[in-house]
């Protein structure tokens, strides 16, 4: 599909129709203690979009894999399926986020087909845009670098004058009527892929080697419990690094009723695999038993399953080097390239 140009003065005018028409949603600035920080919200207006976002707290896969989904709701003998697709454009995300909503699109539809996830995600309009400020833990510039994101329908870049946006399927060309778009020249195509090309070298952080090396070495280095042991010992065990993952997708059920003990819901909540509670089960008769009772087995299994246990089915680590998980762990231990980079080879 070709490129098209829109002109900085022109594009408050092309968010406010777009607004105007659809539910936008798209990253903002939240702001407390003298600190910024940007969260995906819906925009109420053009002005509160911050392209110029390093990070935001949560990834966007909250829009169709909320932190808490009713997915069938009961009345006596009487049950209601809860999908419910929104029509949604979700605008102005990271390339390395639609990356991770790849994997989550794979993952809720290799065995039985997610409704309630998938029918989400079919009925958003996803735009990238490209990434004028690198957040201070980032490394997605060298994980996973030979996986292209897929799951977007445009690609927007700001270059000098205005932006190129570049539609990647029908729904994305769709947009192009809410604004004052021109054919973009060569010049202006070179411009937009050297925008996206230069951001890459300003990663703070690096992880060594390849997917492949890294996962070989992740794997080997499963047994040395003493590692694991001492890498987790000042964990707290929050679960913060797997909520602000955007490639964790493991979730929790529970059924709930109202006050008539008829009717209720069964609804899912993001769940945590760093937490106490994550991998213990019911024996009956009132005992349990915890398959990953210590810090370290919790601590190893996370980097199991980002750098080894999914490679095969990804085609590289479940990791898209966001660095949120970094940011987030109040302990500074969630760190990928830190650990990873300091495993020896096997
Ligand atoms: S493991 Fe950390 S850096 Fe990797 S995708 Fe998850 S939050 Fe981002
Ligand atoms: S590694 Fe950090 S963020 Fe993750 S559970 Fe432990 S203390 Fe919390």
């Amino acid at each position: 599909m070709s490129s098209h140009f829109i002109k900085e003065s022109d594009f408050a005018a092309f968010l406010a129709g777009l607004i105007k028409e659809k539910k936008v949603v798209g990253p903002v600035a939240k702001t407390s203690r003298q600190q910024e920080k940007f969260v995906f919200a819906q925009l109420e207006r053009g002005e509160d979009l911050r392209l110029d976002y390093d990070v935001t707290i949560l990834p966007p896969k909250k829009e169709f894999f909320p932190t808490q989904q009713d997915l069938v709701r009961f009345d006596g003998p009487r049950r209601e399926g809860c999908v419910t697709p929104e029509e949604k454009v979700l605008f102005g995300v990271h390339f390395y986020d639609v990356k991770a909503l790849d994997m989550t699109d794979l993952l809720f539809q290799e065995r039985n087909d997610d409704r309630n996830y998938t029918a989400r995600r079919e009925a958003a309009t996803v735009v990238i845009s490209n990434i004028q400020k690198v957040s201070p833990r980032a490394f997605w510039s060298s994980i996973g670098a030979e996986i292209q994101p897929q799951g977007h329908d445009a690609w927007l870049s700001r270059i000098a004058g205005g932006y190129v946006l570049e539609p990647r399927t029908p729904k994305g060309a769709a947009l192009l009527r809410f604004g004052k778009f021109a054919t973009a020249t060569p010049a202006q195509i070179a411009a937009a892929r050297q925008a996206n090309d230069a951001v890459a070298a300003q990663c703070p952080e690096r992880l060594q080697g390849t997917s492949e090396s890294n996962a070989r070495k992740v794997r080997a280095a499963f047994g040395q419990e003493e590692l694991w042991t001492k890498l987790a010992e000042d964990c707290f065990s929050c679960g913060s690094c797997n909520t602000v993952c955007p490639t964790c997708y493991c979730f929790d059920v529970q059924d709930w009723w109202n006050v008539d003990q008829k009717s209720g819901a069964r609804t899912r909540y993001w769940d945590s695999c760093l937490t106490e509670d994550f991998a213990k089960i019911s024996l009956g008769a009132g005992a349990t038993e915890n398959f990953r009772e210590s810090r370290g087995e919790r601590f190893r299994h996370r980097f199991m399953r980002k750098a080894a246990y999914l490679n095969e089915k990804l085609g590289g680590p479940a990791c898209v080097g966001c660095g949120r998980c970094s940011a987030a762990c109040t302990a500074d231990i969630a760190d990928p390239t830190a650990v990873i980079n300091n495993i020896p080879e096997a």
